[in-house]
């Protein structure tokens, strides 16, 4: 290659981040850059394999699909052999030029955080190729396409800038040489190169030579029958395909022959990468054709909601041509996305039966995937829905039941099941909205997380029975025979406003709360609180109206309009604000702002919170036997 032939280059901005970030950080566990660059070697003659099947090559078509590893111990260099698919000089600039990933600086605070956590990560950002500068003083990539075009050389010292140009003489694939830094001479010696392809690189289908001796065994598991696997095998082949350092927490492995011939091998990790801040997670789940792979990160072959799986699913009668896009709308496709998603989810609702504390950490871990399947998959919501768990009256503290458990033990005459969504546990147990069911000893679920009630809602009903937010207005409770006893005593310790009193005091209240509150009304289901806020609209709660809200939503919605405000007629305080309206309406008129405010707050929603310090003074100033200057 000529001089003037090579241009030099400045890497993306983002790129050169990674590089430093990859160079300082993982310092210490440098042996996986070997890793990576078998990894990548394994994909490219994944590739060219996939294309040799569904095209006629001519171009080197006689070279055998392997990695070949070359070592110099005096010259300290390292040479990985792919005779994979190759790049053309487009890909070459792009694929190690640029950063797919977003440049966010999120994205940059994460992979740093995780490169000091756990070096195993690292794989997961897809950054893999730039590892090798953690060993290499200069590298260089020759490189050419399967498609025949002329050759080309990259090369780097992983600094701000790299240089490309021609290379004659090469055969399909690429060839990456390493000139290896000072102290990484170990790289250059073929036992270290060959523990570290045993621990990281075991199941590459394809054979990987070292000094002309083959290393790894072929291990396509998932086509094997079970009972010849051992954990082992298994745990060993999670962390080659899930890029995972740990073991995983659940496995399915299983194979059908009807309506089609599936192996599957899939698995649910520990972690969950995406609250760990890595944004949305990629498909895991790999689909193949008679070990071919057919398509990675597959879309098409699981619903979004089970993303966070691991894996791989196998059937040979996919027609191996398949393009990523027809693979969306491919009727066997389909099928195939319909009988996997179906046995995932038997087997999730066999595992939480089987073993209620692994399960337990699977709802703790995944469960958002399943509240997300609810609301997204129409065709599976019912099933799911068997997966879901909630806290409960009924449970302790902590730990959650399922809707069949609910269903279960329900009352006799009661025909709806009930929750109520708040911050936390204690917060829903002192509120309003659950006065009723303690008495009447009704049990009802605690939903509290936000999204929550948007789950129930979608839901709807389950085994035919309703699901019902008991901040609803038209919540009317089936009596128990607890409720009797229990009701006669209400009766002795407190005696009620008189009706037509109330009503007064309900239109008067109406008046001064004006557009804010649809309705004042006498409340039928409260005990000990004096006043709460309940939503007309059967469809909306007031977690969802939070939510709403906060997104920016609640105008579109017309929100805020369609509220009641209940009030309890046996409360203290409401006995004495009809007294207080008649001799001192204005500080009657501070305590029903307040009601209201402290109903609003209970009910999650946001009140003006100068406004209501400003009168809380105003009423502690005369709780204390102070005087109030009017207004
Ligand atoms: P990842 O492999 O996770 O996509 P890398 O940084 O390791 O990220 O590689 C970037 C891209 O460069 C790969 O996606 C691939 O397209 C290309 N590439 C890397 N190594 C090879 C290789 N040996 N043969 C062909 N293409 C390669």
């Amino acid at each position: 290659m000529t001089a003037t032939q090579v241009e030099t280059k400045q890497f993306q901005a983002e790129t050169r981040k990674v590089l430093d970030i990859v160079i300082n950080s993982l310092y210490t566990e440098r042996d996986i850059f070997v890793r990576e660059l078998i990894s990548n070697g394994a994909d490219a003659l994944e590739k060219f394999r996939h294309q040799s099947l569904i095209n006629q090559i001519e171009f080197d078509s006689h070279v055998p699909l392997e990695i070949t590893i070359d070592c110099d111990d005096k010259k300290h260099t390292l040479t990985i052999t792919d005779t994979g698919i190759g790049m053309t000089r487009e890909e070459l600039e792009t694929n190690l030029g640029t950063i797919a990933h977003s440049g966010s600086q999120h994205f940059f605070e994460q992979l740093a955080e995780a490169a000091k956590k756990d070096v195993n990560l690292i794989g997961q950002f897809g950054v893999g190729f730039y590892s090798v500068f953690m060993a290499a003083k200069t590298v260089r990539v020759q490189t050419r396409s399967w498609d025949g075009s002329e050759g080309w050389e990259w090369s780097s010292d992983g600094g701000g800038t790299y240089t490309i140009g021609p290379c004659t003489g090469l055969h399909r694939g690429t060839k990456i040489i390493i000139e290896l830094k000072d102290d990484a001479h170990t790289y250059a010696s073929k036992f270290t190169l060959e523990r570290i392809i045993q621990q990281y690189s075991t199941f590459v289908p394809f054979p990987v030579m070292v000094e002309g001796k083959k290393v790894n065994t072929v291990q396509a598991i998932w086509a094997r029958s079970k009972a010849e696997i051992t954990d082992e095998e298994y745990t060993e082949f999670y962390k080659f395909i899930g890029n995972a350092g740990d073991e995983p927490l659940y496995r399915l492995h299983f194979a059908a022959d009807a309506p089609l011939a599936i192996n599957a091998l899939v698995y649910v990790p520990k972690d969950n990468f995406e609250v760990l801040g890595m944004g949305r997670m990629q498909p895991g789940v790999n689909l193949y054709c008679q070990k071919v792979l057919i398509d990675q990160h597959s879309e098409s072959i699981l619903p979004e909601w089970l993303r966070f799986l691991k894996g791989v699913v196998d059937s040979e009668d996919l027609p191996l041509n398949i393009s990523r896009q027809s693979l969306q709308d491919n009727a066997l496709v389909i099928k195939l996305r319909k009988v996997l998603t179906k046995r995932v989810i038997k087997f999730f609702i066999e595992e939480a039966g089987r073993e209620v504390d692994t399960y337990g950490e699977f709802w703790k871990t995944f469960g958002i995937f399943i509240k997300e399947g609810v609301t997204s998959d129409f065709e599976h919501r019912t099933e799911l829905a068997k997966l879901l768990r909630f806290e409960s009256s009924e449970s302790s503290p902590g730990s959650m039941i399922s809707l069949d458990e609910y269903v279960g033990r329900m009352k006799k005459g009661q025909d709806k099941i009930y929750y109520i969504n708040g911050p936390s546990r204690a917060a829903v147990e002192h509120g309003p909205y659950v006065e009723l069911f303690k008495q009447r000893g009704i049990e009802i679920f605690y939903t509290l997380e936000p999204i929550d009630d948007f789950v129930l809602n979608h839901l709807g009903e389950y085994d035919g029975k309703k699901l019902v937010s008991a901040d609803r207005a038209d919540l009317s409770l089936p009596e128990t025979t607890k409720d009797a006893d229990q009701a006669a005593e209400t009766k002795e310790t407190a005696e009620p406003l008189a009706a037509a009193v109330l009503t007064s005091l309900c239109r008067w209240m109406k008046e001064m709360l004006g557009d804010r509150i649809q309705d004042v009304k006498p409340s039928s289901r409260l005990v000990d609180s004096p006043a709460m806020i309940v939503n007309v609209d059967g469809y909306m709660t007031s977690s969802m109206e939070r939510i709403l809200k906060a997104s920016g939503q609640g105008e579109a919605f017309g929100m805020g309009s369609k509220k009641d405000m209940e009030i309890n007629g046996a409360s203290i305080l409401i006995k004495k604000l009809a007294g207080l309206r008649e001799s001192d309406p204005e500080f009657a008129r501070d305590v029903v702002e307040q009601l209201y405010d402290n109903a609003m707050i209970q009910a999650g929603l946001l009140v003006d919170p100068m406004v209501m310090v400003q009168r809380n003074y105003r009423i502690l100033t005369r709780a204390a036997g102070g005087q109030v200057d009017a207004a």
